[in-house]
């Protein structure tokens, strides 16, 4: 007999963005022809840039002839590709990251699923509410957890609430926490934790001998000078800290894939002794035996974003994401809406109207104006009430779904 593992009954319904997909093709099959905008999904709509596009056309080129045919590549990614990562997003902000601890992989979604596997599973999870569902839902397959209580929240996570009162930023758990996720700048609320925030949070890993483990998908995003990109920006916390950073939203690779994990030398987990050991040979060892790396062409592609032109290319991306949140943050205030993020983040967050739930207000935005977000509920117990607006729209679309929004709630 082949048992299957019940941890996945554990889960709730379904991945959240599915049921908005049903929700909407069922709204679109009862009412063909009315216009719809999706601002739900945090999927990027502008093309891939110019020098970035140049860059995959002549990694594909390379395939093509014997001389500079690519097999199986290196390990952790090609070395022009880390070399550009730490050069540019680490040492160019007074960050020594070396190049050997940088392992590219092909998205943050599943480094962040995977990573995991390599710790005990003994360790308490310390996880955001709300925030991105992988680490929940990967923490529940792997078993570390028990049945989902009445509030939402699985028995066996420490959650840590992030709210208009903390501003989004959670505080330090009162339990004990062995691996903690962090999320900044945050989706879904948009929220960014400063530098004196985030060396609370080294400073308790270095006491309590715990991981962070920090998602800084959005950091192209940050405007503000004094918010750090990296959680390496903070004294010590190369020992405690592993980082994941994607291409996916940096510069639109959600359908070309390509991400990278940090996992800096100097950083220690415990064995049930309490002697240390190092933790990247172990991810090292994982990564070589169930992966075998990002395509060369998308490596090639992904190292353009770091050229001159690279550079200057995607940043007029972000701004053009980050000028259609500030036109949504300006719209959605006028309509009286308490609104957060949409700063340093692509993504607007408000508070629904007269203690609305999630999901209603998720309905009367589409039957009244056909216009898709995303549940704050879907992102954790205390998203409820809430609700997440994407700047990855096009410009025409942010400003008519703005309007509409407005003239319904006038
Ligand atoms: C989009 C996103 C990612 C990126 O995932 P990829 O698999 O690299 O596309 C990671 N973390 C968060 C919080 C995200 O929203």
């Amino acid at each position: 007999m082949a048992f299957i593992n019940e941890n996945y009954f554990k889960l709730k319904a379904g991945y959240l963005f599915p049921e908005i997909g049903r929700r909407v093709k069922d709204f679109s099959t009862a009412n063909p022809g009315k216009k719809i905008i999706r601002m739900g999904i945090g999927d990027v709509t502008q093309p891939l840039v110019p020098s970035v596009i140049k860059a995959f056309h002549e990694g594909v080129e390379e395939m093509a002839s014997a001389q500079s045919f690519k097999g199986y590549g290196p390990e952790q990614g090609y070395a022009f590709l880390r070399e550009a990562i730490a050069e540019n997003d680490y040492k160019s902000r007074g960050v020594d990251i070396s190049a050997d601890d940088i392992f590219v992989s092909d998205g943050s979604k599943c480094d962040t699923g995977n990573i995991q596997e390599i710790f005990g599973f003994n360790n308490r999870i310390a996880i955001g509410d709300p925030v991105y569902p992988v680490y929940a839902d990967t923490t529940v397959m792997s078993g570390k957890t028990g049945l989902c209580a009445e509030n939402g929240y699985f028995e066996g996570i420490i959650y840590m609430p992030c709210t208009a009162q903390n501003n989004f930023v959670p505080e330090l758990p009162k339990e004990k926490a062995d691996l903690i996720f962090l999320c900044f700048p945050n989706n879904p609320t948009g929220a960014v934790a400063t530098k004196e925030q985030l060396k609370k949070w080294v400073d308790y890993a270095i006491a309590n001998k715990s991981i962070i483990l920090y998602d800084a998908a959005y950091e192209a995003y940050i405007t503000d000078d004094s918010i750090p990109h990296s959680i390496y920006e903070i004294e010590g916390a190369k020992k405690v800290a592993i980082e994941f950073r994607s291409f996916s939203k940096t510069a639109g690779f959600t359908g070309t894939r390509c991400a990278f994990t940090v996992v800096p030398s100097e950083l220690l987990a415990y064995d049930g002794e309490g002697k240390a050991h190092a933790v990247k040979p172990l991810w090292m060892r994982r990564q070589t035996t169930k992966f075998n790396g990002v395509s060369y062409p998308v490596q090639k592609a992904a190292a353009a974003i770091y050229t001159p032109e690279g550079k200057k290319e995607t940043k007029a991306v972000i701004e053009y994401y980050l000028e259609n949140a500030s036109i949504m943050k300006k719209k959605l205030s006028e309509a009286g809406f308490s609104v957060f993020g949409g700063v340093n983040a692509p993504y607007v967050w408000v508070q629904t109207k007269n203690n609305m739930k999630s999901w209603d207000f998720f309905d009367k935005l589409l039957k009244e104006a056909g216009v898709v977000g995303t549940p704050g509920s879907g992102f954790g117990p205390s998203g409820e009430g809430y609700f997440r607006f994407s700047a990855f729209a096009d410009r025409a679309n942010v400003i008519e779904a703005m309007d509409k929004v407005q003239k319904l709630f006038k």
